[in-house]
C-alpha cells in the first residue's frame, strides 16, 4: 500500500491568490526539493498515511475543497492520488514552485517560481496554469513572466506572522505602475489564521 508523506491536514480560509476567503482543506505535504533562504514553513515533519489515512482526516470536515500544498506537493501527489480523490468528488487545487511537471487532473493550479521562468517553461507548455504568484521583495523587480496563466499575482514577502509594511508598500507601488498585475498580500497573517 502507498503511503504519502504528509506535514499535517488542517482546515481554514485561503488567504492568499485568486481564491483569498474560500474554505479549504489545507494538505501540506512533507519535503521540498528547493531551499529558499526565505521559507517560513515547517514541512519536515510527517506522518506516513494512505489515500484512506488522507480521505478518513478529510472527512472530519464539512468541505470538498483541498489545497495540496507543501514544501513541494508534487513531489508526491501522483495519478493514483488523484484518481482517488476526485471519485470521492473532492476539488483539487495544488501550490507548487512549477520545478516538476504536473500530473493530469488538477482543477486548479497555483505555480510560485522560485527559479527562473526559462528553467521551468518546458514542464508548463501546453498546460494551463490558473495562478501565477511571484514572491517580492522590497526593490526587487517586476517578473516578466515567460509561462502564461489566467491571472497574475505578485506577493510581498512577509514577516512569518505578519504582514512586512515596507514590501507591501513596494508590492502596491509596482501594481499602481503595471496595472496587469495584482496584489496577493498573505491576509491570512491580517486575519491572524493559519
Ligand atoms: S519552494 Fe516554497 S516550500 Fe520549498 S523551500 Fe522554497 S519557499 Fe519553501
Amino acid at each position: 500500500m502507498k503511503l504519502y508523506k504528509i506535514n499535517e491536514i488542517f482546515y481554514s480560509l485561503q488567504g492568499e491568490g485568486f481564491r483569498i476567503g474560500s474554505a479549504n482543506i489545507f494538505c501540506r505535504f512533507a519535503g521540498c526539493n528547493l531551499d529558499c533562504w526565505y521559507c517560513d514553513t515547517e514541512f519536515d515533519y510527517f506522518r506516513e498515511l494512505s489515500l484512506a489515512d488522507i480521505r478518513k482526516e478529510f472527512a472530519q470536515y464539512d468541505c470538498k475543497n483541498i489545497i495540496l500544498t507543501g514544501g513541494e506537493p508534487l513531489q508526491q501527489v501522483d495519478d493514483e492520488f488523484i484518481e482517488y480523490f476526485k471519485s470521492w468528488g473532492f476539488y483539487l487545487c495544488v501550490e507548487t514552485n512549477g520545478t516538476i511537471k504536473a500530473p493530469e487532473g488538477l482543477d486548479y493550479i497555483c505555480v510560485s517560481p522560485k527559479v527562473k521562468d526559462k528553467q521551468i517553461i518546458h514542464l508548463w507548455k501546453d498546460r494551463k496554469i490558473n495562478e501565477l504568484r511571484y514572491v517580492l521583495s522590497n526593490k526587487m523587480p517586476l517578473p516578466h513572466p515567460m509561462l502564461s496563466a489566467d491571472n497574475y499575482f505578485i506577493s510581498p514577502m512577509n514577516n512569518e506572522d505578519s504582514l512586512n509594511d515596507v514590501n507591501v508598500d513596494y508590492c502596491i507601488k509596482l501594481i499602481k505602475e503595471n496595472p496587469t498585475w495584482r496584489l496577493s498580500s498573505q491576509i491570512h497573517k491580517v486575519w491572524k489564521i493559519r
